[in-house]
């Protein structure tokens, strides 16, 4: 468990206020300008150093991101993009964190950018976020009235200006490059990569784009030190990290925890338990609705970092947990998310927006007991026909749930749909003699 004095987020439960003066006393804003001073190449090197992974799904090397951008001021400025849109159904970390902790994304916002050499950064807000957006402009304000943003920002000699941009709502968004051609002004949709936007990101410009919690946690790196922050967790998967827990438990609750904690203390200690005890829990998402779920017998001994999930075929993702316990139709919580990344689908790829409603509508006819037999390795198929055949990880996303169920619950959805599993030693013999089979057997 995380020691009160390793935590970074101390006003997570808005316990204090999140206006200046609070969030000076628990320590932002102090030593900003020492730490710009030591020099664009220290910052970048000490995150690297800490192994700080990004905390918006993907877990890419923060430091190594920083230092794809250019080393120089070109003809084109630089720009650093805060990926607020936090979208991805069960998590809501950086809620609190814009709600509740303001100044520690600010204060990030302003040490990245000097690291990265961007005189201007947006924040890039989901729509419904209006109270939480309110709450991060008054916190700027502050800061521009108090000298710590706006011209020589803190007393670095470094000129820094930072806005908010609201989105319209769109899941896809949250997708760095859609993200980029909605900040300017045009349909979210994601751009093929390469060009990365480091070299070549908004208007044209070298941007680094970085999820609120990502940012939020460099201050108090730098200040304590990466030795500090890498000791807690294990290589490659170090520090603390937000973890949302919701669905069926007691206590759903957003909590700070070092990177590895097993799964069902997160659960049990911190969630108040499973509704209905332990042995009544079915399965996990752990990441987010786009990450595959994970049955019971791994949710025992799982512990929570990128590594560790993927060795157990699924991911971190958000670290947005979603706990379904035994009172729930699986098949029918699947087709529910099935049916949101139909809908959210931004329609440029033929497998993801045709794909995404196929998978939606058999999931749908599997959770009444009308899918037929060949139905459950096609709708497989169709998944795997999805996967690492679109522009953006969003198909990824869409399918890798469906691959969790059948994974982990197909002879579920065979019991359901009345399928006889003899066939499932037969996969070579066409669905038409099986059909011939089947009825030959039932006679
Ligand atoms: Fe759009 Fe889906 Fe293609 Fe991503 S994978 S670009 S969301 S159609």
């Amino acid at each position: 468990m995380l020691e009160d004095k390793d935590r970074i987020f101390k006003n997570l439960y808005n316990d204090e206020g999140s206006d200046l003066l609070s969030a000076k006393k628990r320590g932002d804003w102090s030593k900003t300008k020492e730490v710009c001073e030591k020099g664009r190449e220290w910052i970048i090197n000490e995150i690297k150093v800490s192994e700080l992974r990004g905390r918006g799904g993907a877990g890419f090397p923060t430091g190594l991101k920083w230092s794809f951008a250019p080393k120089e001021i070109g003809s084109r400025p630089h720009y650093l993009v805060i990926n607020a849109d936090e979208s991805e159904p069960g998590t809501c970390k950086d809620r609190d964190i814009l709600r509740f902790e303001p100044h520690k994304l600010i204060e990030g916002c302003l040490i990245a950018s000097f690291a990265v050499n961007a005189h201007t950064c947006y924040i890039y807000i989901r729509g419904e976020y209006f109270n939480e957006g309110a709450k991060l402009q008054k916190a700027i304000d502050e800061a521009y009235e108090n000298g710590l943003v706006g011209k020589n920002a803190s007393g670095t000699g470094w000129d820094f200006d930072i806005y908010i941009h609201y989105g319209a709502g769109a899941y896809i968004c949250g997708e760095e490059t859609a993200l980029l051609e909605s900040l300017e002004g045009k349909k979210g949709q994601p751009r093929l990569k390469p060009p990365f936007p480091a070299l070549i990101g908004l208007y044209g410009c070298p941007t680094i784009i970085n999820n609120v919690e990502t940012i939020s946690v460099v201050p108090t790196i730098l200040r304590r030190g990466a030795k500090w922050f890498s000791s807690i967790g294990r290589a490659k998967n170090t520090g603390t990290k937000i973890y949302c827990i919701s669905g069926n438990v007691n206590n759903p609750c957003n909590v700070e925890e070092q990177m590895g904690i097993p799964l069902k203390d997160l659960i049990e200690k911190h969630a108040g338990g499973v509704v209905g005890g332990w042995d009544n829990l079915k399965a996990v998402i752990p990441g987010g609705s786009s990450m595959p779920l994970l049955p019971k017998q791994i949710c025992d001994t799982i512990k929570m970092d990128f590594d560790e999930c993927i060795e157990n075929q699924t991911g971190l993702g958000t670290a947005g947990i979603v706990v379904i316990n035994c009172d729930q139709d699986i098949i029918k919580c699947m087709a529910r998310i099935a049916r949101f990344y139909k809908h959210e689908s931004c329609g440029q790829c033929t497998p993801c927006r045709e794909g995404s409603g196929w998978m939606w509508r058999m999931l749908e006819r599997m959770s009444r007991g009308e899918a037929t037999r060949d139905e459950v390795d096609l709708l497989m198929d169709v998944t795997k026909q999805i996967e690492g055949h679109t522009i953006c990880a969003f198909g990824e996303g869409s399918a890798w749930p469906v691959q969790g169920l059948i994974r982990n619950f197909k002879e579920e959805i065979i019991k359901r749909n009345n399928i006889n599993p003899i066939f499932e030693e037969k996969k070579d013999i066409p669905y038409l003699i099986d059909q011939h089979l089947l009825e030959k057997e039932n006679a």
